[in-house]
């Protein structure tokens, strides 16, 4: 089956909920015949007064600069054999963009994914934390969150909006119909000029589904949103997971084509054939 070659949403050891050294990522990535991958570290909680951050959420300020250049050094060593891509995925927290668009602006990103894993305080993707839903209403948080990702693609620090139905992660679902929402949001990113990401990591959660919702897939390719692909690995064996299922779910909402990014330029490229499988 052809599949994108790309896997553009992967974490290291540094962001404190990850393990494995970043070579065995790479070498994972080119065993699975993979051409490129984008490590795409949780930027440091800069929203937060330094000692409220939490060390399982996101490394350290002092370390990202580390983050940046383990990325250089495992470009220099793997050119040979794949392209490796400098990425990041950061937070978005209504009211602090001026100060993410100030650290953005340090680096030579190859691309930027805009995340949203928090509402107000609340981590809500967070395990620690699962109990809160119990006291939502599910509706309307689901409107809450999907506003809120609506005002990250508006906030133009992204290149790619990751998991954008991550509010669904514990299997929490919506009694309402999602269409109209679904629609509004994929309005939204075209409007916006982001890409949406086909996320593996839902089936390896309680929900056990891709991110996002094949609906909203749908509605973001029917509004003309290009789309990449990310298995979100917190381990070397996560690296390109579900790839044939994230590239199946791409099919049926109507993709033949996925986004590559060289700081952040965008190319468009047909969903290749897998030339090199191996286990
Ligand atoms: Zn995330
Ligand atoms: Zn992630």
């Amino acid at each position: 089956m052809p599949i994108p070659l790309v896997d553009y949403h992967v974490h290291t050891a540094r962001c404190g909920h990850a393990s494995g050294a970043m070579e065995r990522y790479v070498e994972r990535a080119i065993q699975s015949g993979l051409t490129e991958l984008g490590f795409s570290d949780h930027l440091f909680m800069y929203w937060l007064p330094s000692d409220r951050r939490d060390p399982e959420l996101g490394m350290a300020e002092w370390e990202h600069d580390f983050y940046v250049e383990d990325v250089e050094r495992c470009r220099r060593q793997y050119a040979a054999d794949i392209t490796i891509r400098l990425a990041t995925e950061a937070d978005f927290i209504p009211g602090y963009e001026r100060e993410l668009e100030r650290i953005l602006r340090g680096y030579e990103w190859d691309y930027v994914i805009g995340s949203v894993h928090f509402l107000g305080e609340w981590g809500f993707d967070d395990g620690r934390h699962v109990a809160e839903f119990a006291r939502r209403d599910i509706d309307a948080l689901y409107a809450e969150y999907f506003e809120v990702v609506g005002a990250s693609a508006e906030s133009g620090l992204f290149d790619t909006i990751g998991h954008s139905d991550l509010i669904k992660k514990f299997g929490h679902r919506p009694t309402l119909d999602q269409c109209a929402a679904y629609q509004r949001l994929a309005e939204r990113f075209a409007r916006a000029g982001v890409c949406v990401e086909v996320n593996s990591a839902g089936l390896r959660k309680p929900v056990g589904e891709i991110y996002p919702h094949p609906d909203l897939l749908r509605a973001c390719h029917a509004a003309g949103v290009p789309v990449t692909f990310g298995s979100d690995a917190h381990a070397p064996a996560e690296v390109a997971a579900d790839i044939s299922a994230a590239c199946e779910l791409m099919r049926v909402a109507g993709y033949t084509e996925y986004v590559r990014y060289d700081q952040r330029h965008r190319q468009i490229v047909p969903i290749e054939t897998k030339t090199t499988p191996s286990s």
